[in-house]
């Protein structure tokens, strides 16, 4: 008994060593998908129909200026995700009391009720009564609510949403809106491309003669399909993550809470979106925040949620 778990425990550890080293491997990946997207769409095909004249020299024009505007924001929001931090638990973190909930609060009570050199000591240990403080064994330290602890990075990670191979980086409170920016301008760019492509897709199968070397064929070819699986999976993956912003749950929450209807941070559809996406309209397409909506709100900084209070009321 003791020696499977044993062995379990060291298959999961090289899973998850596997999945670290994949890292800059997949950058590369999703690199060379643009590189050969870009060969295909811009050099083979878009710039040459430039000089066609006519209704298609028009066509060629908006098609490139829309592939390369997409393409920013899609690499800016890609390195965003890679490159933030997603959250992590600041040293000896405690929680804070709660000033709308005040007495009422059981943790008020019990953990803060006896000030002094208690105090600090009872803080550390996981109140059975309220559920909302979790402790992490690995780490040693309180969770904050919604934090979870990632085995690929090793540590506790602040609104976990889920680790994602694409991006070689945990998806957390810091970097989640830069991910559905990431996944929106990809299935932009790539439904862009399989359209963009679709004729000189079908011309394979016509009788006529096709213009191009069998190497730039080859490639046109293998990028439509390409693009094309892309679009239909990020599509799916796009919608259900809309409805997790809807409801304002994460992955993990959304598989943990399955049995519980009533979700506390829900807070109505608007306001579960600008948890998210900032209350500055200026922001919500860019992978970035407002500096005012960085001091206002607590979301942001992944260590506090607004809950709802009807919810609250009827939980306590
Ligand atoms: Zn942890
Ligand atoms: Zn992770």
């Amino acid at each position: 008994m003791h020696r499977s778990g044993a062995v379990m425990a060291w298959n999961v550890f090289k899973f998850c060593t596997a999945l670290r080293g994949l890292g800059s491997i997949m950058i590369l990946l999703v690199l060379g998908v643009v590189g050969v997207t870009y060969y295909a769409v811009v050099i083979t095909n878009y710039v040459p129909a430039l000089y066609d004249g006519g209704l298609d020299s028009i066509t060629a024009l908006a098609v490139l200026i829309l592939f390369h505007g997409l393409l920013v924001m899609l690499l800016w929001s890609y390195f965003s995700v890679v490159l933030t931090d997603p959250g992590s638990v600041p040293p000896n973190w405690r929680p804070t009391l709660d000033e709308e909930r005040g007495e009422n609060d059981p943790l008020t009570g019990i953990e803060f009720g006896a000030a002094g050199a208690g105090l600090q000591q009872s803080a550390m240990l996981p109140d059975p009564a309220n559920p909302r403080f979790r402790y992490c064994r690995k780490c040693n330290q309180l969770k904050p609510p919604r934090c979870h602890h990632c085995s690929v990075c090793g540590r506790c990670v602040l609104k976990m949403d889920h680790h994602c191979v694409w991006v070689v980086n945990c998806v957390g409170a810091l970097n989640y809106k830069y991910f559905l920016l990431f996944l929106f301008y990809t299935f932009l760019e790539t439904t862009l491309v399989t359209l963009s492509l679709l004729p000189h897709f079908i011309a394979f199968f016509s009788d006529g003669e096709i213009p191009g070397t069998p190497g730039t064929l080859a490639t046109t070819f293998l990028t439509f399909v390409l693009n094309l699986a892309f679009a239909l999976s990020v599509m799916g993956f796009l919608i259900m993550h809309i409805s997790l912003v809807a409801a304002n749950t994460t992955t993990i929450e959304a598989y943990e809470k399955k049995t519980t209807p009533k979700w506390r941070y829900d807070l109505g559809r608007k306001k579960n979106f600008e948890q998210v996406f900032g209350t500055d309209k200026r922001y919500w397409f860019i992978p970035a925040y407002s500096e005012e909506d960085l001091r206002r709100m607590p979301a942001l900084q992944g260590l506090e949620y607004p809950s709802n209070p009807v919810l609250d009321a009827q939980e306590y």
